[in-house]
C-alpha cells in the first residue's frame, strides 16, 4: 500500500510545468545526440557514460585508488571536453541557432535553382575531366561572411564559363574556395578553416581537408575537384563521400535542398493549419 501512496503522491505532483520540463530535455538530449553521433563525439560519450557508471560501483566495493581517479578524471574531463570538441559544441550551437531563426537565403527561387545546380555541375565536370583542382561552397542557412572577407568578391551569375574560368591554374583566384550564396558566385579565392579530424585518409590533402574543416563549421554543402585524379566529392557535415558522377551528385544535391526547402514550407503549412484552428478561418 505504502509503495502506491508514493506512486499516487508523485502522480499527483506532476503538472504542466513537469510535462513540458521533461519534453524539452529529452528533445534536447534526443538532438544532441542525433548531433554528435557517428563523429568522435559519440565515442567520447560512451567514455564519460562508463567512467560517471564506475564511480559507484567503485564507492561501493571500496575500490578507494580507482574512484580517487575516476572522480579526477571526470573533473579535468569536462574542461578537456570544451577544449577538444570546440568544433562540435559551436556546430551544435550553430544548428540550435539556426532551427530557431528558420529563415532561408540559399535558393530563394526554387525554379533557379536547377538551373544554377546545372551550370555549377557542369563546370564541376569540365574541371574533373582536365583534372583542375575545385574547392566551391554552396552557402546555406549559416552565413560565411568572414570566409568571404578572406577571399576577393565576385558577385556575379553562375555559369559554368565562369566558374572553369576562376580554377584555371597560375591565375590569382584560382587558389582558395568559391562561394555560392543567394544564386550568384559570391566570392573565390577563400580560405576555409581546415578540417582536425585525425580520421580523415592521409591520401586526401588540404583542398579537401578545408572542404570538409567548413562542412564541419557550417551546413554549407562542399563540392571539391581533386587535382590528382580528377575525382569529385561532397562535403556535408564533416563527412565526405567521393567519386560521383555527374547525376548521382545533381540528384543528392537536388534532394537535400528540396528537403531543407519542404521543412520550411511544412512548417508553413503547420502555422496556416494552427490560424485555421485558432480563428478558424483561412
Ligand atoms: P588534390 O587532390 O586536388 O591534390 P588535395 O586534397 O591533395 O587535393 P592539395 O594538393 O594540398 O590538396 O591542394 C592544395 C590546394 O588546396 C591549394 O592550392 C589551395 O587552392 C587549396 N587549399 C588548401 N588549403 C586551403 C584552405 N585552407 N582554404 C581553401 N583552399 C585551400
Ligand atoms: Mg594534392
Amino acid at each position: 500500500m505504502d509503495i502506491i501512496n508514493i506512486i499516487v503522491a508523485a502522480v499527483k505532483t506532476i503538472n504542466i510545468s513537469t510535462v513540458l520540463d521533461i519534453a524539452v530535455v529529452s528533445y534536447i538530449f534526443y538532438k544532441a545526440y542525433m548531433l554528435i553521433k557517428e563523429t568522435r563525439g559519440e565515442q567520447l560519450l560512451k567514455g564519460i557514460l562508463l567512467i560517471i557508471l564506475l564511480i559507484p560501483i567503485s564507492s561501493i566495493l571500496h575500490l578507494t585508488m580507482l574512484n580517487w581517479i575516476l572522480q579526477r578524471t571526470i573533473t579535468i574531463g569536462v574542461l578537456s571536453i570544451i577544449i577538444i570538441f570546440q568544433p562540435e559544441i559551436r556546430r551544435v550551437l550553430e544548428h540550435l541557432g539556426r532551427s530557431a531563426f528558420n529563415d532561408f537565403h540559399v535558393f530563394e527561387d526554387k525554379e533557379k535553382m536547377d538551373e544554377v545546380i546545372t551550370q555549377i555541375l557542369n563546370a564541376v565536370f569540365n574541371l574533373s575531366e582536365t583534372r583542375t583542382g575545385a574547392l566551391i561552397v554552396l552557402e546555406q542557412r549559416t552565413k560565411l561572411e568572414d570566409i568571404m572577407k578572406t577571399g576577393t568578391k565576385i558577385d556575379a551569375d553562375v555559369s559554368s564559363a565562369l566558374l572553369e574560368n576562376i580554377f584555371v591554374v597560375n591565375t590569382p583566384l584560382h587558389d582558395g574556395a568559391t562561394i555560392i550564396r543567394n544564386n550568384r558566385i559570391a566570392a573565390s579565392g577563400c580560405f576555409l578553416p581546415l578540417s582536425s579530424n585525425y580520421d580523415i585518409s592521409k591520401k586526401l590533402g588540404t583542398r579537401h581537408r578545408a572542404g570538409i574543416g567548413i562542412s564541419e563549421n557550417s551546413d554549407s554543402l562542399v563540392i571539391i575537384v581533386s587535382e590528382e585524379t580528377g575525382a569529385v566529392s561532397l562535403a556535408i557535415n564533416g563527412k565526405l563521400t567521393r567519386n560521383y558522377t555527374k547525376d548521382k551528385l545533381k540528384d543528392i544535391l537536388l534532394r537535400i535542398i528540396l528537403i531543407r526547402f519542404s521543412k520550411k514550407d511544412s512548417f508553413k503549412e503547420k502555422v496556416k493549419m494552427w490560424k485555421r484552428k485558432i480563428i478558424g478561418k483561412y
